[in-house]
Parts: C-alpha cells; structure tokens; sequence
C-alpha cells in the first residue's frame, strides 16, 4: 500500500527546526522514483472526480508533487510563495502562526475568476497554512475544489480546520 512506503521512507528528526518538533523529512522519498511515481498515481485515482482547472502548490516542498500530479493531470500549476518572492504583480495574505505571523503571495493572474482549484502541499499540520491560501484563492475568484496531501499529521487536527473550506481532502499517509 502507499502509506506503508510512504511511512517507512520518511525520517523523523527530532528538535528540527526547534526543540520539541519531530520533523517529518520527505527527502527520501524524491530519492526513490517508482515511489514518487505511485504517489502520483495515488494521487491522481483518489481525485479522479474531482473538478481541477488549477493545482495551486505550496512553498516549497508543494511544488515537488504539486506540478508532477499538474503534468499527470495536463492542468497549470500555480505556486503560493513566502513574501517577496514572486516577480509580477502579487496579492497577498498574512496569516497568524503560533509565535507572530506569516505572509504568502500569489500572482494576480495566476488564477481565472470561476476556476476550480486543487491545493497542494507536502504536509498537513494544523491547517493554518492552506486555510491562508484557500481565502487568497478565493479572494482571486477561484473555487477551492479540494486539497491534497502525502502526509498529514491526525494529532493537530488540520482536517477539522480545513473541511469548511472543502470536505475533499485526499492524505495518502496519515
Ligand atoms: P500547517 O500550516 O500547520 O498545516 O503546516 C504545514 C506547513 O508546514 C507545510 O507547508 C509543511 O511543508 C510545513 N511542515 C510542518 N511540519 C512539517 C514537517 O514535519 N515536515 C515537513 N514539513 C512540515
């Protein structure tokens, strides 16, 4: 099964990037092509019903499999960048993190206004992240048709705070 592979590939390291984190460490996985290719496999069945004009992939490690599932499925991908990154004209979003907040930017034209949008990103933790970028989407005229994810992490709840926005939500590894 996926999440079998997906579980054994991934390391935990603990106290990065700070004191107390068990980080998950996806690297492993991007080593290994056929298991890369069945997470886009994976991927693409479980949306396979999904409407998706657009994959809106998070930075950074989003856009790894964010525009590899974009190539499977011949749609654009889009990327959601931390401030100050992108070049063109920007909207943005600042969003509130345990200690302060955080900023991600998308470009204005990135989205058409009625388009039906995937958002991806490597990992679900608390949901904080793809709530900000849902209500950026939305602010740029998109429909939030669903999220997806290779690892999302049950204990912080990112699917309870997430569902409102789209109940579609695909976790390969949980
Ligand atoms: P959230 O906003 O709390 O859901 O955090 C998710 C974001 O933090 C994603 O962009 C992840 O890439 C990143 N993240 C949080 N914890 C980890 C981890 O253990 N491994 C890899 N990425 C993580």
């Amino acid at each position: 099964m996926i999440a079998d592979q997906i579980k054994a590939a991934v390391r935990d390291i603990p106290d990065f990037p700070k004191l107390g984190i068990i980080f998950k460490d996806i690297t492993p996985i991007l080593k290994d092509p056929s298991l890369c290719q069945g997470i886009v496999d994976a991927f693409a069945e479980k949306l396979a019903d999904t409407k998706i004009d657009v994959i809106a992939g998070i930075e950074s490690r989003g856009f790894l499999f964010g525009l590899m599932l974009a190539i499977k499925l011949g749609v654009p991908f889009v990327p959601v960048r931390k401030a100050g990154k992108l070049p063109y004209a920007i909207k943005q979003k600042v969003y509130e993190l345990e200690y302060g907040t955080a900023t991600i930017e998308m470009h204005t034209d990135a989205i058409e206004p009625g388009q039906y949008v995937l958002i991806h990103d490597d990992l679900l933790a608390t949901g904080g992240t793809v709530t900000a970028a849902s209500e950026l989407i939305i602010e740029l005229g998109g429909i939030i048709s669903g999220f997806s994810f290779v690892i999302g992490l049950g204990f912080l709840n990112g699917k309870e705070k997430i569902e409102g926005l789209s109940d579609n939500i695909v976790v390969l590894a949980e």
